[in-house]
């Protein structure tokens, strides 16, 4: 076996409370990635997209993440990428991980899965450096390991895997664009002690109930005192879009990631057509152009297919 193709999850970060550490997968959309040994000693990019993502190895986090994992496994060889890109770059729902998360996951199968889960998410990271300037896993590790996931240390890393009940996720994509370093820029230095403690018993809160299947607490537990009150104005009819969601059923939600992508939890893939509805009819005269998702929750990660 020289080849392997793998379809790497869209994941929603930052979710809601948990920012910086909690995590999902999605079912749709996916990457679709073949990975294959060549014999040089190198690591060749091909795209198929027109997003003029970089086809030079050491700029593409596929590549990166690539480079990493030769380096750790000693390679005499490297590896060639095909990248059909179905998630676009910049949307917030982890592009730049499905690539990292993907290229690592197929590589490791070719050298006969000698790395664990947790050092596949470390190696990924080098990739997602590349696209954010920092090493950050609140991506790809639910692209790896698939649904929910809850990163507890960079360094060391430590990734815990969820349990969580049945899910279906809607997600809204107005067509902006949300420069990263302005939204990082935005973040709080400090924070109130007080909105700490709230931030952090909403944390404990949301992965008990996500554990217990206690839709009630999970709807509860969705509340953002830090991040979304300052981040939220990046994104136009980012309260209404919220408040008819709810309305329409939805557990609760936020921004993805940074933005401007919004997600929404629901407990039925009815009630979650229901909250795309709700989402369309509000962005619909808007003149900002928008694609709305249901999904399922992934699970299991980055899939092999054929
Ligand atoms: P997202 O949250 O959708 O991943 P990011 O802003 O984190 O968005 O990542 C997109 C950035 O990463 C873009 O600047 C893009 O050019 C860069 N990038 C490099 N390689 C890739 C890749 N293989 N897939 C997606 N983005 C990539």
């Amino acid at each position: 076996m020289n080849q392997i193709k793998v379809l790497a999850p869209a994941t929603v970060a930052n979710v809601v409370c948990g920012f910086d550490c909690l995590g999902f997968a999605i079912a749709e959309p996916n990457d679709e990635m073949t990975v294959r040994v060549i014999s040089e000693k190198e690591v060749r990019i091909i795209n198929h997209d027109h997003y003029n993502l970089p086809t030079d190895a050491r700029k593409n986090v596929a590549g990166a993440a690539l480079f990493a994992l030769l380096e750790k496994a000693g390679a005499d060889h490297g590896f060639e990428v095909e990248i059909k890109k179905n998630i676009k770059p910049g949307s917030g729902i982890g592009s730049s991980a499905a690539s990292a998360g993907g290229a690592v996951v197929a590589a490791n199968r070719l050298l006969n899965d000698r790395f664990s889960p947790l050092e596949l998410v470390d190696l990924a990271m080098d990739g997602e450096k590349i696209a954010s300037g920092e090493r950050h896993a609140d991506n790809v590790a639910p692209c790896i390991y698939g649904g929910f996931t809850l990163v507890r240390s960079l360094n060391p890393i430590d990734v815990v895997a969820l349990e969580f009940p049945p899910m279906f996720v809607t997600v809204l994509h107005p067509q902006i664009e949300i420069v990263t370093a302005v939204a990082r820029q935005m973040l709080p230095v400090q924070v109130p002690l007080k909105d700490a403690i709230r931030q952090w018993s909403n944390v404990g809160a949301l992965v008990a109930a996500l554990s217990k299947g206690d839709y009630d607490l999970i709807a509860r537990s969705l509340e953002d005192f830090l991040i979304e009150p300052v981040r939220k104005t990046l994104i136009p009819h980012f309260d209404r879009v919220k408040l008819e969601s709810k309305c329409a059923g939805a557990l609760g939600g936020g921004i993805s990631g940074s933005g401007p992508s919004i997600f929404m939890l629901s407990e039925t893939e009815e009630i979650a057509a229901k909250v795309e509805g709700a989402m369309r009819e509000v962005y619909k005269n808007s003149g900002i152009e928008f694609f709305t998702y249901v999904s399922k929750i992934n699970t299991g990660g980055v899939k092999f297919i054929d």
